[in-house]
């Protein structure tokens, strides 16, 4: 997985899973441009861990529902970093509740943010790839987004969307030597799933055939893989990475 020479863009990530994927990244040699929504605090952790490792990275503090910022980050890879090869929508949030008391300003913000925002990405550096002829751009979706959870219409429905969007995106860029494929966490202990109570956490766990939580770099090595030139044949999938909890 020698990303050497290759530049990438990562949503959200200050924390969890992103910050994973961001250090996984930039090991196999990746320059690193991440955005985060505004916890500066962790993002310049991220940064410092980054620099330690010895990569050259950026962060930009910028939503992904904005297009301005959108553009500001892209920019950020092509001009300063000096190109864009790879894009991995990790940016994601969650706004809980059955739907019968679900408010509409939560439906919105997470379509908003899991599903346009992810749009608003892949339509930024499809030129800039189209360019170069070559890319990479991987959706985090969800195990939800396969099965369903009470709670989560709103989450589930936009991960779902990424899925359709990431097929859609295939078809139309695999001419252009542009994989777009998604990558479907299970359960990954981060600061996203340290809300549940430990009753749930507990049932969670039994669906699990590998009979632990994921962890981010379990799901960052599958990044990694699907951003590396060896998976230059394999679009359009969704790569689910949650201890067999789905199957
Ligand atoms: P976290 O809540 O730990 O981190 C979320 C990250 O997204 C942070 O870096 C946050 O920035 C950033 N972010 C949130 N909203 C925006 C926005 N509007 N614009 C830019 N950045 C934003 O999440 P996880 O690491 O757990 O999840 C990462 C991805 O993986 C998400 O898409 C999630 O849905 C998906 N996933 C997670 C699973 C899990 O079990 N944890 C399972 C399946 C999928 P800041 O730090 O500034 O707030």
């Amino acid at each position: 997985m020698n990303l050497s020479g290759k530049v990438a863009v990562v949503t959200g990530g200050s924390r969890g899973i992103g910050r994973a994927i961001c250090l996984e990244l930039g090991r196999q040699g990746a320059k690193i441009v991440f955005s985060y929504a505004g916890n500066t605090a962790a993002a310049e952790e991220t940064l410092a861990a980054l620099r330690e490792l010895g990569v050259e990275a950026k962060a930009v503090q910028g939503s992904v529902t904005d297009a301005g910022a959108v553009k500001a980050l892209v920019d950020t890879a092509v001009k300063e970093l000096g190109g864009l090869d790879i894009l991995v929508n990790n940016a994601g949030i969650t706004r809980d509740g059955l739907a019968m008391a679900m408010k509409e300003d939560d439906f919105d913000a997470v379509i908003d943010t899991n599903l346009k925002g992810a749009f608003l990405c892949a339509k930024a550096v499809m030129r800039p790839m189209m360019k170069t002829r070559r890319g990479r751009i991987i959706n985090l979706s969800s195990v939800v987004a396969l099965r369903g959870n009470p709670g989560q219409a709103n989450y589930c429905a936009s991960k779902a969307g990424l899925i359709g969007m990431t097929k859609s995106l295939a078809k139309e860029l695999g001419s252009r030597g542009i994989t777009v494929n998604a990558v479907a966490p299970g359960y990954i202990e981060t600061d996203m799933t340290a809300a549940m109570s430990e009753a749930a956490r507990e049932a969670m766990l039994g669906t699990i055939p590998a009979g632990r939580p994921g962890t981010p770099e379990d799901v960052a090595k599958a990044v990694a893989f699907l951003a590396s030139d060896d998976a230059a044949y394999i679009t359009g999938q969704v790569l689910q990475v949650d201890g067999g909890m789905a199957m």
